[in-house]
């Protein structure tokens, strides 16, 4: 409703699937247990005002974005809902994150006396970022962290709302890092960290893994779209996820070819007898990238191959036979009894489930059910 284009390639967001992914998560933890819902990165491909909103209805507390233009771009669409932002903000940009009412992440002393200095009406909210070994950003030592506290404690314009850090081997199954973690974070905040605050260290692997161990918060990201956190966590879960994104297309020509005649840039591909080729309208612009090239899609309940190399806008596959134009193509999720999930296609590009939904390109509808 609304929402009208005019090509035959869209994504589909389940949103059944967020829904249940975060009360799973939510039940999982039980009773001291909330989720703060991750949706930057556009809720990692999958649409993040749509994402944030079902999340907060299926009980999640608040939404974590990385930028402030992120949680700008929220607010702009009229999300209400408490927002933190995770990444580093500049602090000549306070009074902005005031405006828009957006947590902003300290991550060093000196980052809390700048950003005092900026906020000019209103209070400052944030939270603190600990570094206990993802060596990434926030605060390693105590007498520092003891030092932004006293210091915000005198100021009449900045608040803490909470504290946390990041693991960084949580979705490994050796946990020798992840437990080093955990005490180094504990021992920062031994006898500092207010229970008014917020405390949250686990991101969706370890709160898969150590629902008692979560402080009172678990950061959700990949496992609320339905994807687990790493290959070999994938075995383990304790419940099972529902896979949120599927991407599909239509065939939009087709057409025979004689053996040995050539498809696509540099004439890479050379039909070894007569075949049936169709045209799809999806191409690297989309983040169908190059590297797909020897990947398949479903047709007509079907696995068929992409041939020769993806253009910018299109691709070519072979079909077993002729096909009518229109014919709906899945290039992510079901088709009858063949499936392919977003973890394949990470497989085949040698990277992690994060990815594949995140290069999705803006050109790419997003479609709600
Ligand atoms: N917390 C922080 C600080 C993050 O950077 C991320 C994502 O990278 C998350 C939580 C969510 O992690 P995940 O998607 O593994 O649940």
């Amino acid at each position: 409703e609304g929402l009208s284009f005019y090509r035959d390639t869209w994504a589909e967001i389940n949103l059944d699937a967020i829904e249940y992914n975060v009360k799973s998560m939510i039940q999982h933890l039980g009773e001291d247990g909330t989720v703060i819902a991750v949706v930057k990165a556009n809720a990692y491909g999958h649409g993040d005002y749509e994402v944030a909103e079902t999340a907060l209805q299926a009980g999640a507390h608040m939404l974590a974005v990385a930028f402030m233009d992120e949680g700008i771009a929220l607010r702009k669409k009229g999300m209400r809902a408490p927002i933190l932002v995770l990444g580093a903000s500049r602090p000549e940009d306070v009074q902005i994150s005031i405006d828009y009412d957006l947590m902003l992440t300290a991550v060093s002393l000196d980052w809390v006396m700048q950003a005092e200095k900026y906020a000019a009406e209103g209070e400052l909210t944030f939270h603190i970022k600990l570094d206990t070994g993802m060596g990434r950003l926030g605060i390693t030592k105590r007498e520092e962290l003891e030092a932004v506290i006293e210091f915000v404690r005198k100021s009449d314009r900045m608040k803490i709302a909470g504290i946390f850090t990041h693991f960084a081997t949580a979705d490994e199954l050796d946990s020798d890092y992840a437990e080093y973690q955990f005490s180094v974070f504990e021992k920062l905040i031994d006898g500092l960290a207010d229970p008014e605050w917020m405390i949250h260290c686990a991101n969706s692997a370890a709160g898969l893994r150590f629902p008692s161990r979560i402080f009172n918060t678990v950061r959700l990201g990949i496992s609320m779209y339905g994807l687990a956190p790493s290959v070999e966590l994938k075995e383990k879960m304790p419940y099972p996820l529902e896979e949120a994104l599927s991407l599909h297309t239509k065939l939009v020509h087709v057409k025979k070819i004689a053996k040995g005649e050539k498809v696509s840039y540099g004439a890479a591909y050379t039909a070894l007898e007569d075949e049936w080729i169709g045209t799809l309208p999806v191409g690297y612009a989309d983040g169908w990238i190059r590297r797909l090239k020897d990947s398949e899609v479903l047709a007509d309940g079907m696995r068929v191959p992409i041939v020769g190399r993806i253009c910018m806008d299109q691709c070519m596959i072979r079909l077993p036979r002729k096909m009518p134009i229109g014919t709906k193509v899945t290039l992510i999720g079901r088709q009858s009894e063949e499936y392919i999930p977003i973890d394949e296609i990470a497989g085949r590009l040698e990277t992690i489930n994060y990815e594949v939904p995140c290069i999705l390109s803006a050109r790419v509808p997003r479609m709600f059910l």
